[in-house]
């Protein structure tokens, strides 16, 4: 997705681009053909709504930015309601011949083991990056800022929470500032509800690993159903446990187990919900997590995951540029870079292309505005994001700036989504206007 993007994007600007494929030689246990553009699972690229939905916005950036992935899908269109589903086969052939009949466009099959000293790149290996090449990278980053797993936290809209219920402190008051000491947003649990909910999370369905998805997934980031049928009482001694606590709403009585959130971004609009990485499917995981009091009516940016995954700690190895700080002569984009999803990886790669073949032409080109789909989802990975914490994201309302005097909660969504979306079209159309001039 993101290397096929970016490929036409510098490609249209005139710059020469070198696709360097692995497949067919070398096969991942998702991908199924030698094609560009393959779809690894779903055939939609979700909603297609771009005044009410985040990722609808990301297609109309995209397609505002002449994007192949968009171009190729709306040919390949399939009814999906306000989906945009496609026909994959289709799909697939047509970004790999559009590519191939592109005069400043070669393939080149065959993987890259390490990284290349010079030259401009944009490494786009996604979430099944070939071992050898991972290796490579995790030699200059350090180990440990290239993760092979996600350990994925539910992560919940702030507004959404109930602040009568819930209160902010840290455990034991940790911290230097009033700030530190309050990181945490915590909700309480009296015992009936604690047992109520472990039976509702042994209940819950779960989705199974892939072949191939398991190795290693154990090494600290158990789901929490996993923790659960370890013993009723394991959570309560991990991360449910109620000690270094007092609940301001009622500070005599005791909680029997508490659940703490952790802000998830510098704008202090999302909250993960600490430890809660999980399995269960993603209609259980509403159900489940809603009767968590504080949560009952709790609105979700993200639900929780554990997948086969290699991405890097962005926050703290990439430029707004999307270039690596220690070798800048690469760029990465797509799922490496900590996004999720096809659309986010196509659009980080729309963005690389265009970044980078400026760079080679000599331009200076800002990134995406911030108050953009893209925009926001570039500066969430290169700089908002909890770097300590860091895991993918996918695009949402929660990673954009407030729009001054709009109402917030639930009755005002449907206002606030129409005017970031507004706002996001009309900044992101003036970044494209800039570059024709
Ligand atoms: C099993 C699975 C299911 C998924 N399902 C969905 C879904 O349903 N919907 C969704 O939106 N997202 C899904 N994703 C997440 C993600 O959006 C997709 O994986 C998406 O394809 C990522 O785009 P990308 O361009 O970053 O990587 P990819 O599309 O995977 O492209 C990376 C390319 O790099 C090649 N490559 C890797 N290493 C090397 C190397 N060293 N040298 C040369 N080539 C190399 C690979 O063969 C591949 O063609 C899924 C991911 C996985 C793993």
């Amino acid at each position: 997705m993101a290397g096929s993007e970016a490929a036409w994007q510098a490609a249209n600007m005139g710059v020469q681009v070198v696709i360097h494929e692995m497949r067919p030689e070398i096969e991942t246990f998702a991908h199924q053909t030698g094609k560009l553009g393959e779809m690894v699972c779903s055939n939609s690229f979700r909603s297609d709504d771009d005044e009410q939905n985040a990722v609808g916005l990301l297609h109309w950036e995209m397609r505002a930015a002449n994007g192949l992935i968009m171009a190729m899908a709306d040919r390949c269109r399939l009814p999906a309601g306000g989906a945009l589903a496609v026909d994959r086969e289709s799909f697939s052939d047509f970004v790999t011949n559009t590519l191939m009949d592109h005069p400043n466009v070669s393939v080149e099959p065959g993987e890259i083991r390490d990284l290349p000293e010079d030259g401009h790149w944009i490494i786009a290996t996604g979430p099944l990056t070939s071992s050898a090449l991972g290796t490579a990278i995790q030699a200059e980053t350090g180990a440990e800022r290239l993760a092979f797993f996600d350990a994925i936290a539910p992560i919940v809209y702030a507004e959404s929470i109930d602040m009568d219920v819930a209160w902010l402190q840290s455990r034991y008051d940790k911290g230097e500032t009033e700030e530190e000491q309050k990181a945490y947003l915590n909700c309480p649990m009296t015992k009936d509800q604690y047992e109520a909910f472990i039976d509702a999370l042994l209940a819950a369905e779960k989705t199974e690993f892939h072949d191939g998805e398991t190795a290693g997934y154990f090494d600290g980031c158990l789901p929490i159903e996993v923790m659960a049928e370890r013993g009723r009482e394991t959570l309560r001694h991990g991360p449910m446990k109620p000690v270094g606590l007092t609940n301001s709403h009622k500070p005599e009585e005791k909680a029997y187990a508490v659940v703490q959130l952790r802000r998830d971004n510098t704008l202090g609009t999302l909250y993960n919900i600490v430890g809660f990485q999980t399995k269960m499917k993603y209609g259980a995981q509403t159900d489940v997590f809603r009767m968590i009091p504080g949560l009952e009516h709790a609105s979700f940016a993200r639900l929780g995951g554990i997948h086969r995954n290699t991405f890097l700690n962005s926050p703290t190895l990439l430029d707004d540029q999307m270039r690596l700080k220690s070798k800048p002569n690469i760029r990465f984009a797509g799922q490496v870079t900590g996004v999720e999803g096809y659309v986010e990886s196509a659009a980080m790669g729309l963005l690389a292309g265009r970044l980078a073949a400026a760079e080679i032409l000599g331009i200076h080109l800002d990134t995406a505005p911030q108050d953009s789909a893209m925009g926001a989802l570039i500066h969430h990975i290169t700089g908002g994001a909890e770097a300590k914490t860091f895991q993918p994201m996918n695009v949402n309302f929660g990673l954009f700036r407030p729009v001054d005097g709009l109402k917030g909660g639930r009755r005002g969504r449907k206002d606030r989504y129409k005017a970031y979306t507004d706002r996001a079209k009309s900044e992101f159309s003036q970044w494209l206007k800039g570059q024709d001039e």
